[in-house]
């Protein structure tokens, strides 16, 4: 069964409101195993929206259609599908009382232009909406194509396709599989070079995401049970995790600070921090995931070079190589692990540009990990991006580094 989406509003267009809608609407219809093959925005326009239904029409099993059936002018959704299905609306006496008693209810006059959301034709069946006033329509093509036309906000809408449609639609039985691969210390392109040929099927699919904590890889598969979607996916997840296993960190919903504090817990270790270019990302991402203060003794900000001096990393060395260095990045890690008394110590520092600094160029950065057994130090020369993203990528090759020692 392939769906099509179709949300309605200028607003929409103009980029005014983000389209929220679409993306819930698909992740559910693609969890039940529907296909989505295409998805429109159009604007409030008589003769683009009954352009764009009809084009749905011709392609897809399922058109779901999203506002639009608001009580001014300007929300067409029901003309539209009046038009395209050649009826003409009604003034249902049921949606009409509904209407008025819920105005009554609260207080109000209902004005004469609310009534058009108590149109009906004759193909469409109405959606109860407990929580708004615009019902919704369900139409039945003679050809079996459905239409479900849903109101605008988000609420209305989600409570709408869940009670309302989802259960008068008799889907098709289809069930997804889907795992997701984290890995770290490896681009999107080179990724997709391991995968290789894997990428290339539909069922299942392997496609790859570039995410804040490293590039991810999805698995999907989809079947008539979730048993069956699981087996036809097997195979390639086993690829995935064999051809990845270097770099892979995590899967799902796992979260590094929380895998990080899992595996010092367990080790009985604490971990402490100095950071620079990152401003206190490092601190904020260890301390994001609760109890990590059983694992994370503290960390300091050292920004500028007083700093570092006075949070001992030794003056020589940051005259002799300046801030940014394998030497002091060394020195910093040390001098955390020292002034924390922690079994670990971490350090970045780096440039976060714009512009360059003492000679540096932005994105030249290093990163430290300082343990009983030595220091390692790995430089980076990450892209001239905002500084947002430097400082992004910086702090997660740390903690990436740190799992990486963890579980060596
Ligand atoms: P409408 O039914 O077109 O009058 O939409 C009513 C309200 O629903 C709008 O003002 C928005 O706040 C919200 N809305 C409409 N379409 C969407 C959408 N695609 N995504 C998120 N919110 C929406
Ligand atoms: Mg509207």
């Amino acid at each position: 069964m392939t769906a099509e989406l179709l949300s309605v509003g200028t607003e929409l267009l103009l980029g005014e409101i983000v389209d929220t809608n679409t993306a819930w609407l698909a992740q559910d219809l693609a969890q039940r195993g529907v296909d989505i093959y295409w998805s429109q925005r159009v604007g409030d326009n008589l003769l683009r929206l009954t352009a764009a239904i009809r084009q749905a029409l011709a392609r897809s099993d399922l058109l779901v259609m999203c506002g639009g059936l608001g009580p001014t002018d300007d929300d067409l959704s029901r003309e539209a599908l009046a038009a395209v299905c050649g009826e003409t609306p009604q003034i249902d006496e049921g949606l009409a009382l509904n209407l008025r008693t819920r105005f009554v209810a609260t207080n109000r006059p209902m004005p004469q232009r609310n009534l058009k959301q108590a149109w009906l034709i004759p193909s469409a069946e109405a959606l109860p909406n407990p929580i708004g006033t615009a019902p919704g329509w369900l139409v039945r093509r003679p050809d079996g194509k459905r239409i479900v036309a849903l109101p605008g906000p988000p609420r209305e809408l989600q409570r709408m396709w869940l009670s309302e449609v989802v259960p008068r639609l008799s889907l098709p039985p289809a069930a997804l599989f889907r795992q997701t691969f984290k890995t770290q210390g490896i681009g999107e392109s080179a990724v997709a070079e391991l995968l290789g040929e894997l990428t290339l099927s539909a069922n299942p699919s392997v496609a790859t995401y570039a995410k804040r904590d490293g590039v991810h890889v999805r698995v999907a598969a989809k079947a008539a049970s979730e048993a069956e979607a699981r087996a036809l996916a097997e195979p390639a997840l086993e690829q995935v995790q064999q051809r990845l296993s270097e770099y892979l960190w995590g899967s799902d919903s796992d979260e590094l600070p929380m895998l990080l504090q899992q595996r010092l817990r367990v080790r009985g270790e604490t971990v402490a921090s100095m950071e620079s270019l990152t401003g206190g990302l490092i601190a904020q991402l260890l301390t994001s995931a609760a109890g990590a203060s059983a694992v994370y003794r503290g960390g300091v900000v050292a920004y500028g070079a007083q700093a570092k001096a006075a949070f001992g990393v030794p003056r020589d060395l940051l005259e002799r190589y300046g801030s940014v260095s394998e030497e002091v990045v060394q020195a910093m890690a040390n001098a955390a692990r020292r002034l924390f008394a922690s079994d670990y110590g971490l350090a970045a520092t780096g440039v976060a540009g714009p512009d360059a600094s003492e000679g540096k160029a932005v994105g030249e950065v290093y990163v430290a990990f300082s343990g009983p057994g030595g220091v390692t130090v790995k430089q980076l020369r990450l892209p001239p991006l905002e500084r947002e993203w430097i400082q992004e990528r910086t702090a997660y090759t740390l903690l990436a580094l740190l799992w990486s020692q963890l579980r060596a």
